[in-house]
């Protein structure tokens, strides 16, 4: 089961769901449009379910969520010290505190200080009453019962303040917010072991063509080992998602037909490589067609133009193209969106930086296109971008070679060297 992100009713056919976008084109369609049809039919899924905090990460929070408890739960120490007031420090001269007690984190000393006062204090103890600041040990020398503290401090020095963090009752995080590091630690301040997700996004992943092998087996002549599986599976996994792995299906009609049958019937999205191209898309499109809709075929991008977006059953269902570069691109750029929308996210994609060309860079105006590329700071700190050179749908190990992919937007044309371009960067992303 899935809702609409805004909470629309489910549209009941394709028609209705892309009503008042441009219609269905032959021709390629232009990146952004791709992504605006693709953003209309993928459905939030909207089952929760509460996990523990350590299997939270990379999931979406389903609800908002304010803070049960004010963090820091006391006013507390910030340095190790002498807690006092401020008020008995003196500018004018050296000030001697009598140490009345002293304090540890999760060990408070229960009494007041009185004016003249003073309680060594370590880091994370309560502040004890009558006291708004610390003095750092550092600033300060201890004679047996009394400590000499040199100058003067502003009132509240090295003093934190309960509920500075998190404030009880005060929004700590939002519904489709994805779980990392901070959240994670965020949810355990405030006490909290378990925590609502949406459910787990199912995508489905198989690859096809009669040439493609699964590695480890033997190859024949004419024969190719499968690597798009393996780069969806590495793609998909920061995701959080469960990959449902369909294998490898032959280029034959009734073998392709179950395994589609079958990844739909499991799945929410359904990822298929090859089998696309003109060469075989007529094959495919009449299955599509039988089996689902398919909402275009073409996207003006490079690489990736045969792209095929639809759906099969309720899953949503994206054919990709064979070559291992162009399935990444794809990927990344067309498919990843999708899924986090689905996986009800607030999330987008990788955040763009410019860099400085140090080359030209070929572009034709009417396609978006995704070059691999090295982005590293130059002599004066600001970006640099190189190309790791030839750009071949097939040339994995440069996908390997680069840090980041420039884009190069539909309308520009070529890149002339010290230009600033589009990048992003895989750090997070493969
Ligand atoms: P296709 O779109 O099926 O014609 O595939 C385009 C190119 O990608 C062909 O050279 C295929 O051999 C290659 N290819 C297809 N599937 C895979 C795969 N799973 N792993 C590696 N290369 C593939
Ligand atoms: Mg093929």
């Amino acid at each position: 089961m899935s809702e609409r992100p805004s909470g629309e009713r489910r549209p009941d056919s394709l028609a209705e769901a892309l009503a008042g976008m441009p219609t269905q084109a032959q021709h390629p369609i232009p990146v952004d449009e791709a992504c605006a049809m693709i953003a209309r039919l993928a459905d939030v899924v909207r089952e929760t379910e509460e996990v523990a905090l350590p299997a939270a990460r990379a999931r979406v929070l389903a609800h908002d969520l304010a803070s049960p408890i004010d963090v820091p739960a006391h006013d507390n120490a910030a340095m190790d010290g002498y807690a006092c007031a401020a008020a008995s420090l003196s500018a004018a001269a050296p000030s001697r505190l009598r140490v009345v007690g002293a304090a540890w984190a999760g060990r408070p000393w229960s009494g007041r200080l009185g004016a003249g006062e003073a309680l060594r204090i370590m880091t994370g103890a309560v502040m004890p009453e009558g006291a708004d600041t610390v003095v750092p040990q550092e600033d300060a020398t201890r004679e047996d019962d009394h400590v000499i503290v040199a100058r003067p401090l502003p009132a509240g020095t090295h003093r934190r303040h309960r509920g500075e963090d998190l404030a009880r009752g005060k929004p700590m995080l939002s519904a489709g917010q994805r779980l990392g590091a901070a959240e994670l630690g965020l949810l355990a301040s405030v006490g909290l072991a378990r925590v609502g997700v949406r459910r787990r996004l199912r995508v489905a992943c198989l690859s096809t063509g009669s040439e493609v092998r699964a590695p480890g087996q033997p190859l024949s002549e004419g024969e190719i080992y499968d690597s798009n599986r393996y780069t969806l599976a590495g793609m998909l996994a920061p995701l959080g998602v469960e990959v449902l792995d369909c294998g490898v299906v032959p280029d034959e009609p009734a073998a392709l037909e179950s395994a589609l049958r079958e990844a739909a019937a499991a799945a929410d999205a359904v990822i298929s490589s090859g089998g696309v191209s003109v060469g075989e898309a007529d094959f495919t499109r009449e299955l599509m067609s039988r089996l689902g809709e398919v909402v275009f075929w073409t996207v003006a991008m490079r690489p990736g133009r045969p792209l095929a977006f639809g759906r099969l059953g309720r899953a949503c269902y994206f054919g990709l193209p064979g070559n291992p570069v162009a399935v990444m691109i794809t990927f990344l750029f067309l498919v990843r969106p999708a899924l986090l929308r689905m996986m009800g996210t607030t999330e987008t994609g990788p955040l763009p930086v410019l860099a400085r060309a140090l080359e030209p860079m070929r572009k034709k105006p009417g396609r978006t296109e995704y070059q691999r590329a090295i982005v590293a700071p130059g002599p004066d700190g600001a970006l640099e971008v190189r190309s790791t050179g030839g750009q071949g749908s097939g040339i994995l190990s440069s996908m390997s070679r680069a840090n980041a992919i420039v884009r190069l937007a539909h309308d520009q044309g070529p890149v002339a060297p010290g230009d600033l371009v589009e990048c992003l960067l895989f750090e997070g992303l493969l």
